[in-house]
């Protein structure tokens, strides 16, 4: 069995900022076919949960608090641990949950707060593949690997 980043929250990990979790049903499809390796970046980084939401800098590579702060360092440091993972586990694929500021795959929030997406990837996912990982939603990995109902 092949072995896959997923982000922990999309396997009902309460690892989301509020405290929750985006737990999405489609995933146990996936656990029945590859290893899964369960990743939080924002928690890797050193973040709480709950923690204060945070988003990128549009068009910079900088990443702030609703409340300002400028919590890049952690985002930085929780992707390079990500990346750290993927070179010990050999991995190739991670499925990670879509507009969020670490593992945004094809949309983020803007910047200011005010729940507007624009298109881009988040700072874990921007490293990943970077480095050759490949990176999907649930919906476009079992796509690829035909594992639709
Ligand atoms: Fe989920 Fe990624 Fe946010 Fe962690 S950093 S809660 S894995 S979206």
């Amino acid at each position: 069995m092949k072995t896959i980043l997923v982000s922990a929250c999309l396997l009902g990990m309460n690892t989301k900022f509020d405290g929750g979790n985006n737990y999405t049903k489609e995933i146990e499809i996936i656990k029945e076919n590859f290893n899964i390796i369960p990743i939080c970046p924002e928690q890797l980084g050193g973040l709480k949960t709950p923690r204060t939401p945070s988003e990128i800098v549009k068009g910079q590579d900088k990443v702030i608090s609703r409340f300002n702060k400028d919590v890049t360092k952690n985002f930085k440091t929780g992707a390079e641990k990500v990346l750290n993972i993927v070179k010990y586990t050999h991995c190739h694929y991670a499925i990670l949950k879509e507009r969020s500021p670490s593992c945004g795959v094809h949309q983020i929030h803007d910047g200011t707060f005010t729940n507007t997406l624009i298109d881009g990837q988040g700072i874990t996912t921007r490293l990943l593949e970077k480095n050759g990982v490949k990176c999907y939603t649930i919906e476009e990995f079992l796509t690829e690997f035909n594992l639709k109902n």
